[in-house]
């Protein structure tokens, strides 16, 4: 599965926000709850209004969601990088997870502890930032030695490996993170970059903690961060902890009236959950039946025999052709037959690239 870790300083509101993420979730796939992988791992039901809509068409009985895990990555340190005790557990935790969601504290209250005795999300960014930077840098020193002499002999794997290295290490020496050279890279350099599993170059997303009162408009810490992120490339998310961890827990119709209270028209933990799955590059495709509708998710640019793969790797080995009708047409014409006569189905190949809201139908070899 595709995994987000929740990182941050302590005292921010990660396991506030993980709890809330966790019990929404039951809430939102009756059918497939919330279900915990390990203690801090919970997988998530990726929002999407379109399945309803399918379903309805499709008169399916059941309707299935694609889904996503979040971990919570405590014992951030500083210090971490040097690699004693809990942060060594850190580094090796986040190593493991696909995307990161940096949690950042912009409420102010007195009665709960900051690490670091003020309130700046900013600064506090940059000395999580720091610990990974600094791990990524000392990683790579060590391998660059190596891969030079490597390449001074003509090795053709240290040739392709070397400079993409190299780039990495000029970054992290001039104390920028790995994930400023991703815009615009390479598909064959990013395969290299992934490779060598750095901590900086995953994508991120800051989630901005703020107080009940500033979820609908934000305040002038998240303003700070949303000024840090566009430089970097990454999005944010301003969220109000303590509100998701009450919404999760009521139920449907009286959230939807807090939240009109507090001037929001969707929970928080929804947009969360689609910005960690856009950070992923991740689209969705659906199959749709009178059995279920049912959201599958691919990486941005998998092919017709991939996706199908997401399903049996069977369906993969076997694939013939893919009936692909786009979400707008099989809504507007209202399903599947329609959609046929008005030549709006279409077969497509091993070579077909997926677009996010296709309605697939494979037809396969066993
Ligand atoms: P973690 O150490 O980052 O996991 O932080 P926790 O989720 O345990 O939160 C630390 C403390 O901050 C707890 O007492 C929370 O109730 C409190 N807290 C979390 N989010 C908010 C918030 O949005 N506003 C306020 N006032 N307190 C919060």
């Amino acid at each position: 599965g595709f995994k987000c870790g929740i990182v941050g300083l302590p005292n921010v509101g990660k396991s506030t926000l993980f709890n809330a993420l966790t019990r929404t979730a039951a809430a939102q796939a009756a059918n497939y709850p919330f279900c915990t992988i390990e203690p801090n791992t919970g997988e998530v039901a990726v929002p999407d209004p379109r399945l309803a809509s399918i379903a309805s068409i499709a008169k399916s009985k059941e309707v299935v969601p694609t889904r996503i895990s979040f971990v919570d990555i405590a014992g951030l340190v500083r210090g971490a990088s040097k690699g004693e005790g809990l942060g060594n557990q850190f580094l090796a935790n986040i190593r493991e997870v696909d995307a990161i969601v940096h949690v950042l504290r912009c409420f102010e209250d007195d009665d709960i502890t900051h690490v670091e005795g003020r309130i700046d999300p900013v600064a506090d960014a940059e000395t999580v930032e720091t610990e990974l930077m600094l791990s990524d840098l000392e990683s790579l020193e060590r391998r660059v030695v190596q891969f030079r002499k490597r390449a001074s002999s003509k090795d053709k794997e240290a040739l392709t490996v070397l400079p993409v290295m190299e780039e990495a290490l000029k970054l992290l020496q001039d104390g920028k993170p790995v994930r400023m050279m991703l815009a615009g890279i390479a598909p064959e350099d990013l395969k290299i970059l992934e490779g060598l599993n750095l901590l900086t170059s995953k994508p991120v997303l800051y989630v901005c903690n703020v107080a009940e009162g500033d979820a609908a408009t934000g305040n002038e810490h998240t303003t700070a961060v949303e000024a840090m992120a566009q430089q970097q490339g990454a999005r944010t998310v301003v969220i109000s902890a303590a509100i998701e961890a009450e919404v999760a827990q009521l139920p449907d119709a009286e959230a939807k009236e807090f939240l009109d209270e507090m001037g929001l028209d969707e929970p928080g933990l929804d947009r969360l959950i689609r910005a960690g799955y856009e950070l992923l590059s991740l689209i969705t495709y659906f199959t749709a039946g009178p059995k279920e509708t049912r959201a599958w998710t691919v990486h941005k640019g998998a092919k017709a025999p991939q996706a199908a793969g997401v399903i049996h790797t069977d369906f993969e080995r076997g694939f013939i052709r893919a009936q692909t009708i786009a979400y707008d047409d099989f809504v507007t014409l209202g399903g599947e037959v329609a959609a046929k006569e008005a030549g709006k189905a279409r077969d497509e190949g091993k070579e077909y690239v997926v677009q996010d809201g296709d309605v697939l139908l494979f037809r396969f070899n066993t």
